[in-house]
């Protein structure tokens, strides 16, 4: 089986890395797909999240990363993916993810979702961008890979 886990992952969090970590054994492959987004201000450049997320993942070969445009159920048709992959970390997370399910699934598409762990649930992209505008310590919130990019981006390479 082959799945797919949409997202934008700007940036990628430690909370990606528990579905990613715990979904590839699931699958035969799985395949991070960035979401482009055009029109969107990005905080890491489609291509930085392709890096970061490579050397993540380097040491998982039935993972791989790619970016696409346009609607994911066209995406993950067109890599024979037969299965989407999402995390759920609240109550509000199933809210607004169910009616997306339910359109992918009459599209072809069913999603399986992975609850958060509980060190997780309060972790999201938009939490690492206030922690980094903020200028605190990023260490539990996301892996070295990203938090260099990050530090890069803001012209404050780490040491
Ligand atoms: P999108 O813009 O498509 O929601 P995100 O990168 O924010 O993209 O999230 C991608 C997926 O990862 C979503 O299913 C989201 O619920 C899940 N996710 C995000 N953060 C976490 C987390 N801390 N724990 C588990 N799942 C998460």
């Amino acid at each position: 089986m082959r799945a797919c886990y949409p997202g934008s992952f700007d940036p990628p969090t430690l909370g990606h890395d528990d579905i990613i970590r715990r979904a590839h054994g699931m699958v035969d492959e799985l395949i991070i797909a960035i979401g482009r987004h055009p029109g969107k201000d990005p905080l890491l450049s489609v291509e930085q999240r392709l890096a970061v997320l490579q050397e993540c993942y380097r040491d998982l070969p039935n993972v791989r990363i790619v970016a696409y445009d346009g609607t994911t159920v066209h995406f993950a048709r067109d890599i024979g993916a037969q299965v989407l992959i999402r995390g759920l970390r609240s109550y509000a997370d199933f809210e607004s993810e169910r009616g997306l399910a339910e359109v992918n699934r009459a599209n072809g598409f069913d999603t399986l979702f992975l609850l958060a762990s509980p060190a997780h649930t309060t972790i999201s992209s938009s939490l690492v961008r206030q922690v980094l505008a903020a200028g605190l310590a990023l260490n539990d919130l996301v892996a070295e890979p990203v938090a260099k990019a990050l530090q890069h981006s803001l012209g404050h390479p780490a040491p």
